[in-house]
């Protein structure tokens, strides 16, 4: 399901309130993607997910600051979702075999999504000052994109077969 905004922002703090949960949720799911490439004993694509939730982290403090009041609770969240769309599964339920291929293809969709979000906003009716800082996050979470897909250029796609686990667990012949 699509959290576009449900009425425009018409400050820079009404800006802020519907950009915090994006911007939270990057930040807490590069960490956790961090430590699942840990797990992986993946220490360079680790490193990327540790510079992304400190980026995305940076965003979520600066917003922070722009809102009038206490931040937005999890109504109206902007979740992430999986490639496949929302409907597939619960972030929490990813494959426990997921690769880093995975793992980046998971994040570029979201940060395109980001993109799209803060494009949204950075067309329509808003206020100058709204459409400068929306300006600013879509360059922001482009550049996001860039790093995302930088990487993923270097790994190649996982084959079918790639979630086969050759000693699974309570397999009876
Ligand atoms: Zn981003």
């Amino acid at each position: 399901m699509s959290r576009e905004p449900v009425h425009l922002p018409r400050t820079v703090a009404e800006f802020a309130a519907q950009a915090y949960a994006l911007e939270a949720e990057a930040a807490e799911r590069y960490a956790e993607l961090a430590d699942l490439m840990r797990t992986h004993h993946n220490a360079p694509v680790a490193a990327l997910f540790d510079k992304l939730a400190h980026l995305e982290g940076l965003h979520r403090d600066k917003l922070r600051g722009r809102l009038m009041g206490p931040a937005p609770g999890d109504a109206g969240a902007f979740r992430w979702q999986t490639p496949e769309g929302p409907e597939t599964t619960d972030y929490a339920d990813l494959h426990y075999l997921m690769t880093p291929w995975h793992a980046l293809k998971l994040a570029e969709h979201n940060e395109q999504r980001a993109v799209a979000f803060f494009e949204h906003l950075a067309v329509a009716d808003v206020p100058e000052d709204v459409r400068a800082e929306a300006l600013e996050m879509v360059a922001d979470e482009r550049e996001h994109v860039r790093l995302v897909q930088e990487w993923l250029a270097k790994l190649p796609e996982p084959g079918p077969g790639w979630d086969e686990d050759p000693d699974p667990p309570n397999v009876v012949d």
